[in-house]
């Protein structure tokens, strides 16, 4: 499996039918970087940011270190466009030195959220963002995205950032913003969040998370991590029309992705751009070059009518053992 693999990553991420699909590379490690290409991936579509903050810092890294570390991913990435997330911390996940209390972090001060209520620290990463995107292409993305004013702020930010480097009136193709869907709100906000975003990214490890109400750490309730659960398949079909609409550029950057049966329903539901952990991309594009769009498409449409998961996951499972 594992030569399989290897040998899928030379290959183009086409599948059986023709259909083109672009490969992303999901980073939060430096030494990944230098594996991306092998891997097969055209791109880095997530770089998770907040891991450049060792666990035990008692500040974040000031611009200039910051701006080294961005300029280190874009420069391995293979096309060195580079989507780059903001901090996403929750109040559990900050440094220890900085970290805050709350009762419930997955529903607390997290993701944007945070960012936002920090705007010294979302200054600063702007800043090193767009000084990093001179050796490249930058796309900046917003994590747990719950109301289009938190997109609207950010975006103003952005905006006061480019002034302060002098690059007001500039062409700023470059970089671009883009929102994560992830949680339910913004799955029903999807159409406004695609008007106002150059770009959208599916999170679904936390959409996931969100919509079934799973903590998806916990283990007493990891039998609710359904990918294929209904609500799941509804909401993804809801965000691919919204991106469609505002024509614009949609990436899936949950690992869901690397299940066969996942991989069958995203194909089927429109979607082309996919980013995944390095280790999973040569098995991902074994799976796709195995697919048939047409077939996906077929597979989804009854899928949409299925009651649950494992519904979902044996319908699948007929097609891909025919
Ligand atoms: C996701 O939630 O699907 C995602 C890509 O982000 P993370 O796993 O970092 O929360
Ligand atoms: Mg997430």
């Amino acid at each position: 499996l594992r030569r399989d693999g290897l040998t899928a990553a030379r290959l183009p991420a086409v599948t059986r039918d023709g259909v083109t699909c672009h490969l992303l590379a999901n980073i939060e490690i430096q030494s990944e970087l230098p594996g991306i290409e092998r891997c097969g991936a055209q791109s880095i579509g997530l770089f998770r940011s907040e891991f450049i903050v060792p666990s035990d810092a008692d500040a974040l890294p000031d611009e200039d270190t910051q701006c080294a570390a961005y300029q280190a991913v874009m420069a391995a990435s293979p096309d060195h466009i580079v989507t780059i997330r903001t901090f996403d911390f929750s109040s559990d996940t900050l440094p220890s030195d900085i970290r805050e209390v709350e009762p419930n972090p997955a529903l607390g001060l997290h993701g944007v959220r945070w960012w936002l209520a920090h705007q010294a620290t979302a200054r600063t990463q702007l800043r090193a963002i767009i000084r990093a995107a001179e050796t490249g292409r930058v796309r900046i993305l917003l994590p747990r995205v719950t109301c289009l004013s938190e997109l609207q702020a950010a975006r103003q930010l952005l905006d006061e950032a480019l002034a302060s480097l002098g690059m007001v009136g500039l062409p700023t193709k470059h970089i671009e913003l883009g929102a994560m869907i992830e949680t339910p709100a913004a799955v029903f906000i999807a159409d406004r969040l695609a008007r106002e975003s150059d770009f959208l990214s599916i999170g679904s490890n936390d959409l996931v998370q969100y919509l079934l109400a799973s903590d998806r750490g916990n283990e007493r309730v990891s039998y609710l991590q359904q990918s294929l659960h209904p609500a799941v398949l509804a909401s993804l079909k809801v965000i691919v029309a919204a991106a469609g609409a505002a024509n614009k550029p949609l990436t899936m950057c949950g690992e869901m992705a690397a299940q066969p049966a996942c991989a069958f329903a995203l194909l089927g539901l429109g979607i082309r751009r996919f980013s995944l952990s390095p280790a999973a991309l040569p098995g991902f594009k074994s799976t796709l070059r195995r697919l048939s769009a047409r077939d996906a498409e077929q597979f989804v449409a009854r899928a949409l009518t299925l009651d649950t998961a494992r519904a979902v996951e044996a319908c699948a499972e007929t097609y891909l053992n025919a």
